[in-house]
């Protein structure tokens, strides 16, 4: 049985780097745009329409979490008035979620693949050889 810390290197990290739960090999995404299958192993990688919410979900969670945390951690230990936080924290909360985009769907992918509900298709066959 593996141990957590396996288990989180293996999906987590690997949903955080972009790489196929299933194989751990090939790339989720094409610059910004998700691929649709896993060019290694042939995985769905979101089978119905509206899976991406899954991880617009974990991004606006994620970055909601770390303003407020970070605004009351900086808050209560330094004496920095709030309205000077806010040129900090205002283009944080806009910046954050642009660049975690890609990785807060490849951790809902992994999700996915963890729930048993990433498979390839049933009618797919193998490419033809020319
Ligand atoms: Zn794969």
């Amino acid at each position: 049985m593996a141990s957590i810390g396996e288990v989180v290197h293996k999906y987590i990290v690997g949903g955080l780097q972009l790489r196929c739960p299933s194989c751990e090999q090939g790339a989720m995404f094409d610059g910004f745009t998700m691929r649709e299958k896993c060019p290694m192993c042939g995985v769905r990688f979101e089978r119905r329409s509206g899976e991406s919410v899954g991880g617009v979900m974990i991004n606006l969670v994620v970055v909601e979490l770390l303003f407020v945390v970070g605004f009351f951690t900086v808050d209560a230990i330094t004496d920095i008035p709030p309205m000077y936080q806010l040129p900090f924290w205002l283009p944080f909360s806009i910046l954050f979620p642009i660049l975690f985009y890609r990785s807060s769907r490849g951790l809902w992918v992994t999700m996915t693949y963890l729930n048993g509900d990433l498979s390839k298709d049933p009618d797919e066959t193998p490419p033809e050889v020319e």
